[in-house]
């Protein structure tokens, strides 16, 4: 089993998810005692967040590339990043690190289309609702994910940030998320996929009612697969 590193902390809401879904997935793989060969680093969220709001994005990957060489210099051997917003910075965080690196979009994308659905729901950050980098991958693997309007963004992502990032899920946050999901839904919507690392703790398969694709899981398993290969 190869060493996958995990660079995380963005948040530690999520971070702690990912720890307890890959020691999920191995065992429920290999059975017995066996255990998940992870090198984390859990990085100080707070500045990187304060840089987001500033738009100093330069700033959050030259921080990010670092913590990347260290997992490599650790002796990772293959990268996750834990987290959808920061794949924003992809290039410049894995900029000369020669290691195979788990694209969370590009493995969320498969995995849409492998459940048959065109038309998922999209909840993210403001930041991954609003550009390029990551709506680009899931239209050009042939999706027409319906992305929430502004106000909808603006109350998920405040949700994200002030909430669900503190390990916070509460009941009104959930009728919230349904609320604005049921009006996806009305547009079309088949499927959700949940294109932030935290809104896991808010939103599932059995109160949507519709197929859910929680990133964080899907980019887990993804992990768990390239490190048995
Ligand atoms: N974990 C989040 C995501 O998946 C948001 C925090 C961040 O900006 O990295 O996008």
């Amino acid at each position: 089993m190869k060493k996958i590193g995990i660079l995380g902390g963005m948040s530690s809401a999520s971070t702690q998810i990912y720890y307890q879904t890959l020691c999920t997935l191995t065992q429920s793989e290999l059975g017995g005692l066996h255990s998940p060969n992870l090198l984390i680093r859990s990085v100080d969220f707070a500045p990187l967040a304060q840089h987001m709001n500033d738009g100093n994005w330069t700033a959050i990957g030259d921080v990010l590339h670092a913590e990347a060489k260290l997992l490599a210099a650790g002796g990772a051997e293959l990268i996750v990043l834990a987290t959808n917003t920061m794949h924003k910075l992809k290039d410049q965080i894995t900029q000369g690190i020669d290691l195979p690196f788990i694209h969370i979009a590009g493995a969320t994308a498969a995995a849409v289309l492998a459940g048959g659905s065109k038309r998922p729901a999209f909840f993210a950050t403001k930041f991954t609702m609003q550009e390029a980098f990551y709506l680009d991958i899931l239209r050009d693997n042939g999706l027409n994910p319906i992305v929430p309007n502004t106000t909808e963004q603006d109350v998920i992502n405040n949700i994200i940030f002030d909430e669900l990032c503190k390990n916070i899920a509460t009941a009104e946050s959930e009728a919230v998320y349904l609320d604005i999901l049921n009006r996806l839904k009305a547009q079309g919507a088949d499927t959700v996929i949940l294109g932030c690392t935290e809104v896991c703790l808010l939103l599932n398969a059995q109160n949507t009612g519709v197929p859910v694709y929680d990133t964080t899981h899907i980019q887990c398993q993804a992990a768990i697969r390239a490190a048995g290969d």
